[in-house]
């Protein structure tokens, strides 16, 4: 038997990353699926952007960096949190990383311990309970109700809190449930949080896919929460930059120092070309995101119309952000189809897979049994042919 670290043998692949796998896989061995599994932009990176890494790549900006990014590159991101979100950070405040995911790991690792428990809202993405628990940390789920729009409500989070609770996951809009906080909700949340000494982590990856304007940010709502609270963002989503690898964090200068020891202990800069890239993103035209968050909105009215009308399926939100529905499939669970029975979301998405060709994720990872998530960042003609099979599929299943 391979005697691996305990915390590492505890944990299970990322189950969004398992997903978009296996449709690869799939697809070399020449079948047809179609994936509403990953949460990627399908469309290009803009050619400004991929210009900037050329000409930095002949520039001869192919060595190291500082471990959190060139200056430049902090002070776009300086200039970024300042434009989009109303929020002053000094540059030692701010560090660059591969992926807001990297900056999260980092922040989680330097600021939480063994004893310590952070609370996750659920519904919640995946990764955040397996980066808390790798660093040895305990994540304490707090249920959201679907009749509550999946969204945190004060007394709940209230009554999570222990002497124990170091920090809170925020994410928002929500992967995977789209749901936006309006300033007053998170008003009456931040209300909660004030004056204690819990972390507040907010995950903005999806700020810009929001179809009813530009959401608030907490900290801008209740500036009390910057001096215990970090915000994390990435340009995958925003900028369709999702191999480029480029995130990033800010909050109080310790915590970020922390970071930066550690990033530079376990991997160093982000790479020096990417960054380039980067600040030529932030820094650069931002008309560009409009036409992709127009297709995600048509999008977005689309398959909430096509997911209702699967049989079983239910969607009681509309989605108001971010690029995933997470319809509650509870009403099939108990059918079958050839022996395969479908006992929970998971179970539905590897149904799906078989019968469908069609990739989805299930619902256990993000907290919701009796879910699947279904990513709607590819084009109309997918998403079409996608729910005609899922249709297809959904109706050969029998109690
Ligand atoms: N965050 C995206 C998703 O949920 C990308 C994959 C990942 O890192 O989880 O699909």
């Amino acid at each position: 038997m391979l005697k691996l670290n305990r915390r590492i043998a505890a944990i299970k692949p990322s189950a969004t990353l398992a997903a978009d796998a296996r449709a690869t896989e799939m697809k070399l061995a020449g079948i047809d699926v179609i994936s509403l599994a990953a949460g990627e932009p399908d469309f290009d990176t803009p050619v400004h952007i991929k210009e900037a890494a050329h000409a930095a790549m002949s520039a001869g900006q192919t060595k190291y960096t500082p471990v959190g990014g060139t200056a430049a590159l902090k002070q776009a991101i300086q200039q970024k949190l300042k434009r989009d979100n109303h929020l002053d950070y000094e540059l030692n405040e701010i560090i660059a990383s591969a992926g807001a995911k990297q900056a999260e790991a980092n922040l989680i690792n330097a600021l939480f311990d063994e004893g310590d428990e952070v609370l996750i809202p659920t519904p919640a993405w995946v990764s955040f309970a397996a980066m808390v628990s790798l660093a040895g940390a305990e994540p304490k789920f707090v249920p959201c109700a679907e009749s509550n729009g999946f969204m945190l409500e004060p007394d709940a989070l209230r009554r999570a809190i222990t002497p124990r609770t170091r920090g809170i996951m925020l994410n928002s809009p929500s992967n995977p449930t789209g749901a936006v906080y309006g300033a007053e909700q998170l008003t009456a949340i931040a209300k909660v949080l004030v004056g204690t000494e819990i972390w507040v982590m907010s995950d903005d990856v999806y700020e810009h896919v929001v179809y009813n304007g530009l959401p608030q940010h907490i900290f801008n709502l209740e500036p009390r929460l910057k001096d215990h609270g970090i915000v994390f963002n990435s340009l995958s989503k925003t900028y369709a930059m999702t191999g480029w690898r480029i995130g990033f964090a800010a909050g109080p200068r310790g915590a970020i120092a922390a970071a930066n020891r550690l990033q530079s202990q376990n991997s160093g800069n982000p790479n020096s070309v990417t960054q380039a890239a980067a600040i030529e993103a932030l820094t650069g035209p931002q008309e560009v995101l409009r036409p992709m968050v127009e297709a995600f909105h048509q999008r977005r009215d689309l398959v909430v119309e096509r997911v209702r009308r699967i049989r079983g399926f239910k969607l009681p939100n509309v989605p108001q952000g971010a690029f995933y529905v997470f319809p509650n499939v509870s009403e099939l669970l108990g059918t079958s189809f050839n022996g395969k029975k479908i006992i929970d979301g998971d179970s539905l998405a590897s149904f799906l897979l078989d019968e469908a060709h069609v990739s989805v994720v299930g619902g256990n990872d993000f907290g919701a049994a009796d879910h699947v998530r279904l990513s709607y960042a590819t084009s109309v003609e997918n998403l079409n042919k996608a729910f005609d099979r899922i249709e297809q599929a959904v109706a050969k299943l029998k109690k």
